[in-house]
This record gives C-alpha cells, sequence and structure tokens, in this order.
C-alpha cells in the first residue's frame, strides 16, 4: 500500500491528509496558516507531511497541494493567492527541496472537482462542471476524464462570467460577475433586505439572531428554512434561480454530464437546488434537442480538496516512474 498526501492551503488555515488509492483519508493534521510568508506557510506544510509520513516510510509517493489562486500550467509557481498574500510563488521547488518526493501544485477549485470526480459526487461521469458556492463561486472542470487547466493555469474562474453588465462590483475588479448575485454573500445580502422589507413575515429568522435584518447569517438560513421561513426559503429561491442562470450558461459552452455543487451553501440542498434545476432546464440552449445536465450535490465536503490534490499528485508520480 502506497500513500499520498493532499494539503489544502487556506486563508485561516491548513489542512493536511495522508490518503490511500481508493481516496480514503487515513490521518489528518491541522495547522493555523502563516498569511503573508510563503515560505514560513510551506515550512508549515513541509512540517505536517513530515508527521503525517512518519509511521509510513517510504509509503508515500507524492505530495499535492491546492491553494486559493492561478498555478502555472506545469503545476509548480502559485502566481497570485490574494487570501494568502503569495505573490509569484515557486512552491513546488521550495517544497520538493524539503520533502523529497514529487510535488504537484494546484488550483483550489480544479482539486476539488478532481476529488469529487474521482470519489465523490462524479463517480461513473467523465464530463463534469464543479461548482463551489461558498462566500463567492469556485469551479473546476473535468472534460473527457481530463481537468482543464488553461493556458496560463487560470481556467474554471467561473464565479466571474459576467451576469449583469455594469451590475454589482465585485473583488476582481470588475462588475456584474456571478458570483454578485448565486454566492453565499449574495444569500446574506438579498435575505437582509427580505427580512427588512416583509418584517411582519421575517418573525422566526429574525429571532435566530440579534432580531434585526443586518444581524442576519447564512447559518440562520438554513435552520430558518427547514423551520419553514417563508423569507429565507424565498432568498434560496432567489440564489438558486440566479445560479441555474448560470449553470445554463456553462451548459452551453461545456456540455457536461452533470453539474456537481458544493460550498458551504450548498448544504441547504433542495432550498437551493430545486430552483437552481428549474431554471437551468428553463433557460439551456436548443433544450429541445438535448439532456439537461444533472445537478447533483458534492459528496465530499470541505475535504475535496485535500483528496483531490493528494489523487493529483499520485497520478503525477506514477507518470514520472512510468517515463
Ligand atoms: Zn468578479
Amino acid at each position: 500500500m502506497t500513500f499520498s498526501v493532499g494539503v489544502d492551503v487556506g486563508g485561516t488555515k491548513i489542512l493536511a491528509g495522508l490518503v490511500d488509492e481508493s481516496g480514503a483519508i487515513v490521518t489528518t493534521a491541522r495547522r493555523e496558516s502563516p498569511r503573508n510568508d510563503a515560505n514560513k506557510a510551506l515550512a508549515v506544510v513541509a512540517e505536517v507531511v513530515a508527521e503525517l509520513s512518519a509511521p509510513y516510510p517510504g509509503a508515500v509517493v507524492g505530495v499535492g497541494l491546492g491553494v486559493a489562486g492561478p498555478v502555472d500550467s506545469s503545476r509548480s509557481t502559485v502566481f497570485f493567492a490574494p487570501n494568502l498574500g503569495w505573490s509569484n510563488v515557486p512552491a513546488r521547488a521550495l517544497l520538493e527541496e524539503v520533502v523529497g518526493v514529487p510535488v504537484v501544485v494546484e488550483n483550489d477549485g480544479n482539486a476539488a472537482a478532481w476529488g469529487e470526480f474521482k470519489f465523490g459526487a462524479g463517480a461513473g461521469v467523465e464530463d463534469l462542471t464543479m461548482v463551489t458556492v461558498g462566500t463567492g463561486i469556485g469551479g473546476g472542470i473535468i472534460i473527457d476524464g481530463v481537468l482543464l487547466r488553461g493556458a496560463h493555469g487560470a481556467a474554471g474562474e467561473i464565479g466571474h462570467m459576467n451576469a449583469i453588465p455594469d451590475g454589482l462590483p465585485c473583488a476582481c475588479g470588475r462588475n456584474g460577475c456571478w458570483e454578485q448575485y448565486a454566492s453565499g454573500n449574495a444569500l446574506v445580502r438579498d435575505a437582509r433586505a427580505l427580512a427588512a422589507s416583509r418584517r411582519g413575515e421575517a418573525g422566526l429568522l429574525l429571532s435566530l439572531g440579534d432580531g434585526t435584518p443586518e444581524g442576519v447569517q447564512g447559518v440562520h438560513l438554513t435552520k430558518a428554512a427547514e423551520l419553514g421561513d417563508l423569507v429565507a426559503i424565498d432568498a434560496f429561491r432567489g440564489v438558486g434561480t440566479w445560479l441555474g442562470r448560470g449553470l445554463a450558461d456553462l451548459a452551453a459552452i461545456l456540455d457536461p454530464t452533470a453539474f456537481v455543487i458544493g460550498g458551504g451553501v450548498s448544504e441547504a440542498g433542495d432550498f437551493l437546488l430545486t430552483s437552481a434545476r428549474q431554471t437551468l432546464s428553463d433557460k439551456l440552449s436548443g433544450k429541445r434537442q438535448r439532456p439537461t445536465p444533472e445537478i447533483r450535490l458534492a459528496m465530499l465536503g470541505n475535504r475535496a480538496g485535500l483528496i483531490g490534490a493528494a489523487d493529483l499528485a499520485r497520478t503525477n508520480s506514477q507518470s514520472l516512474r512510468a517515463s
């Protein structure tokens, strides 16, 4: 039995796991993420790799790193990771020097898509688009069983498709990006506005926070919807409709068998997905001539990225040995 280590390098924490060839996590380790210091962060990564590998000497074949930002197409250098404060970090070379096994660096959205494709909701599918609905929207695209990276490693940034010309400002510098309408941030913003304009109906939702519309948080919304709160249900329906519109555009370009929806907001399940499915089916181009892509819930939760990164490292080490 051999293993690979997958590491999710996030803005607040570093989560690593020793993963076997079936995608099962054997052990995990977690550390605080040092911000704005790539060398320090990579030293922490090397430390957790050593810790996880220690009980299995010689059995770890590679290390996969998932990072929130674009990575060059040779999967070596992180161009830019705003949450970490990294720019142009040759993470692969720096880490390989210390850990002594081959390293692969991958965008975290791509790594999560690969994890779901190999071991989660994408089982049995060759063409899959993963949509991670968190505070923003991340993505990863698999076509004919191959992860799409693009010429500059920046493919799959689907949250920044334009939904409304000159719409709401986005952190990327443009206006009207899809993630301004179909993300967790959009959900909370819309729910607060609905709670303010329909205060009489929003008693239950408001009671979960501090009693004011501004006090409504994401965690309150799923709970309120489950308890039948119409304002929360309508907020999910609105965001789900926006989600479905974007999926229809993605289907026109990518023609996936399935969309896999992950991220924190996906935990609301059908409150989000019923309207997304309806809208995708309504808006799909050429819908009489083609099947509507399935919408599936992600299965691996916040472990998808590290499981995917570990498997990409394993696949890479196999191709290195074969060549
Ligand atoms: Zn944007």
